[in-house]
Parts: structure tokens; C-alpha cells; sequence
């Protein structure tokens, strides 16, 4: 779709592929790449189980002149392009699964695995690197190393840290990491950048309140643990509104409460899980010690007992500072003020890539997919309108960053 503005931008590539800076070379083979998006998303795979998916990525990669190396964290592949004698390296990555869904579209491309779903995009992402890569292997732009990291595992926030404990930047070195999440709801192509945190951390507690049932018409010969996990449920409102320094963000959710089975007996014990999220490493510090600390003292007070299993999951996206006003410049070099956002604000849904960042300086951007159902959802539907903005944006992220 063209802009009345991109019409009127006086950028030559514009007119000729009616999208504001696209590469004029993946306008023009773009279907390929909607074709082999929708073969990914016909055929899903979940985490640590993306083989038919890792066997496509290396097999396009090595048709393309990449060094592939598979098999890093069970189902990972990376493909390197060493050209000129630049002596800095740059990872790019996308990340390959799909997710315990059972899709809701009539797509003719739709699933065809009972109960699995690329509901996030992910087989989007590939393909936008992908496409990227295609055209990489063919600039004369490239002085340098450049590693594309096709990851594993993210719904599940372990491949990431799993590459990583292999050693994937002791064998391949990178000055700088970038990674992308489309996100429903904003413009088409549109690219977001945020500064410092972008996603948050999420950890997860798991809790069992101990009481001494009994019979529901005798409660004074039992210890309530029904009772109990209210008052520890309604306390733990508490801490965002009364601990977290209110220029912060945390989130506290009991997502799931069980126990008992009848409406005249008072249960031996109820289970709670909760999810707690934040921004800053302090405030996910705090809530690491709140929330356990909150639930005991309210079981305690009512003479119960809580067992609380506080799971640290991944840490909150803290994008650097240079790398986003790096990809914020290619970005408007590139396609223009009109499709950079200006006041894109964080998330607080969670990503593994937070683990790369604590490594490697690097930043984390979105990629508007348009009006339409929120990720992760059964009616989902990744929009192949953004491949080609997309893949323009990491060659020229790589072109720029390997000159
Ligand atoms: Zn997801
Ligand atoms: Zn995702």
C-alpha cells in the first residue's frame, strides 16, 4: 500500500516499490519468501523440536554460500558470511518455534499440526532473515563477519540462555547483537525503538498453604488454608502499590488458585502461581523477596504455613544505548520519519533475548504487523506485508554495521 506521504517522497526507491525504502531486489523476489513463511507456518514445531524447520534454515543457507553449523542447543543454526578483511563481527538473530496452540484462522496456509501454532510470528521472523540473508551473500557492501543466529526454544525462554552455556559467542565472536518482534496493533512496517529497558523480566512463584482440614461446619478445629491464601492474595497488592517506588513498574499476577473439592470441607492445602514482571534488576529484586516474604507472614498470622518456590525465569530486555540510536539512524536513513515511530514505550511481555543483552551490547526492535489479533492468540496471523521492509532493514543494519 502506498502513502499519499511516500508518494510525495522525493526518495527515487520509493515510487518503484511502492513502500518506502524497500531494496528494490527483495521487492522484486519477495513471493519466494511469503511462499517458504507460509511452509514454516503450515508445519509448526515446538521447542527443542524445530528439526524439519533447522534442516530448511541450514539447507537455504548453504545454497547461499553460509557456513552452517547446526545442532547448537539440540535444534539451533547458524550461518556465517565472512567477506573483505573487516575485522568486526555483528549476530543477528531470529527465533524459530512455534507454540501449544491450536490455530483459529481459515488461512489456506494454516497449521497442519493438531494443536501447534506459530501464534508469535516466529516463522515470520525466520523468514525475514532469511530473506535478509539472500541478499547479504550478494552485497559488495559487506567488510567483515556476520553471524545469523536462528534460535531455538524461545516461548519457552531457554534457548537463549542455551546457546549461550554452549559457548555460541566463544565460537562466534560478535561485536553487537540485534533482534526483532512484530507487533500487532502498530502500522504496518512501522519500526519501534526503545532505549534502555524495552521488556520485562518475568519470574514465577510457586506456592502451597498448608492448613489442617476438617469438616466446614467446625471450622475452629481446623487451620483455613482457603482463608489464608485470600488474605495472602489480597496482601500481595500491596507491594506494587506500597513497596515499588511509584516511577517504577512491576506486576504481580496469581494467574491460577486451587484447592479443596467440596462446599462443607475445609481443604488441607491451597496452591497458588504467580507471575511476577519488572523493568529494573532492583524492582525485580524487590519482588523476588516481597512476594515470598508477604505469603509467609499472612499464612503464619493465621496459624497456617506457606511452602513458596520462587523460580527466577528471564531477565527484563535492557537495550544499549549506542546500538538502538544506531539502528534508530539506519532506520530513518532508510525508510524516513514517517515509518520510524516516535514514542514507542516499553512491554511487558517477556523475551530471551534479554540473555544475549547481558552479554553482548546490542537492542531489541518491533516491527509493526498491523491491525489484527494480539500475539499468542488462537486467530493470530502474521502480516508477509512486513518480510520485505523488514529484511531491507537487517541488510541494511549489516551493510552499515560491517562497512
Ligand atoms: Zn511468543
Ligand atoms: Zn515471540
Amino acid at each position: 500500500m502506498t502513502s499519499l506521504r511516500s508518494v510525495l517522497s522525493s526518495r527515487p526507491d520509493a515510487a518503484q516499490n511502492g513502500a518506502t525504502g524497500v531494496e528494490p531486489a527483495i521487492a522484486a523476489d519477495i513471493a519466494r519468501f511469503v511462499a517458504i513463511r507460509r511452509d514454516f507456518h503450515r508445519h509448526p514445531e515446538l521447542a527443542f523440536k524445530e528439526r524439519r524447520t533447522a534442516a530448511r534454515i541450514a539447507e537455504l543457507l548453504g545454497e547461499w554460500g553460509y557456513e552452517v553449523t547446526q545442532g547448537l542447543a539440540e535444534t539451533g543454526v547458524v550461518g556465517t558470511l565472512r567477506r573483505g578483511n573487516g575485522f568486526r563481527a555483528l549476530a543477528l538473530r531470529a527465533d524459530i518455534d512455534a507454540l501449544p496452540i491450536r490455530e483459529a484462522t481459515d488461512k489456506p496456509y494454516a497449521s497442519e499440526r493438531e494443536g501447534v501454532m506459530h501464534a508469535c510470528g516466529h516463522d515470520g521472523h525466520t523468514t525475514i532473515l532469511l530473506a535478509a540473508a539472500y541478499h547479504l551473500a550478494r552485497s559488495d557492501k559487506i567488510n567483515g563477519t556476520l553471524h545469523l543466529i536462528f534460535q531455538p526454544a524461545e516461548e519457552i525462554g531457554a534457548g537463549a540462555n542455551r546457546l549461550i552455556s554452549e559457548g555460541l559467542f566463544n565460537r562466534f565472536p560478535a561485536d553487537a547483537i540485534f533482534g526483532l518482534h512484530n507487533w500487532p496493533g502498530v502500522p504496518t512496517g512501522h519500526f519501534g525503538f526503545i532505549d534502555g529497558p524495552a521488556m520485562a523480566s518475568v519470574d514465577q512463584a510457586i506456592v502451597r498453604i498448608t492448613g489442617k482440614g476438617g469438616h466446614g461446619a467446625a471450622p475452629h478445629e481446623t487451620v483455613d488454608p482457603v482463608v489464608a491464601a485470600a488474605h495472602a492474595i489480597t496482601a500481595l497488592q500491596s507491594i506494587v502499590s506500597r513497596n515499588v517506588d511509584p516511577l517504577d513498574t512491576g506486576v504481580v499476577t496469581v494467574g491460577a488458585i486451587h484447592g479443596g473439592s467440596a462446599s462443607n470441607v475445609i481443604p488441607e492445602w491451597v496452591d497458588l502461581k504467580i507471575t511476577t514482571r519488572s523493568f529494573r534488576p532492583e524492582v525485580r529484586r524487590l519482588l523476588a523477596q516481597r512476594v515470598p516474604a508477604v505469603i509467609r507472614a499472612q499464612a503464619e498470622s493465621l496459624g497456617a504455613s506457606a511452602d513458596v518456590d520462587y523460580k527466577l525465569g528471564f531477565p527484563s530486555v535492557i537495550n544499549a544505548q549506542n546500538e538502538t540510536n544506531f539502528l534508530r539512524q539506519v532506520a530513518l536513513d532508510t525508510f524516513g520519519e514517517e515509518q520510524v515511530l516516535a514514542d514507542f514505550r516499553p512491554r511487558t511481555a517477556s523475551e530471551d533475548f534479554s540473555f544475549f543483552l547481558d552479554v553482548l551490547p546490542g537492542s531489541f526492535f518491533f516491527v509493526g504487523n498491523g491491525d489484527g489479533a494480539p500475539l499468542h492468540s488462537p486467530a493470530y496471523d502474521f502480516n508477509d506485508a512486513i518480510l520485505a521492509p523488514a529484511a531491507t532493514f537487517w541488510v541494511r543494519i549489516a551493510e552499515r554495521f560491517l562497512s
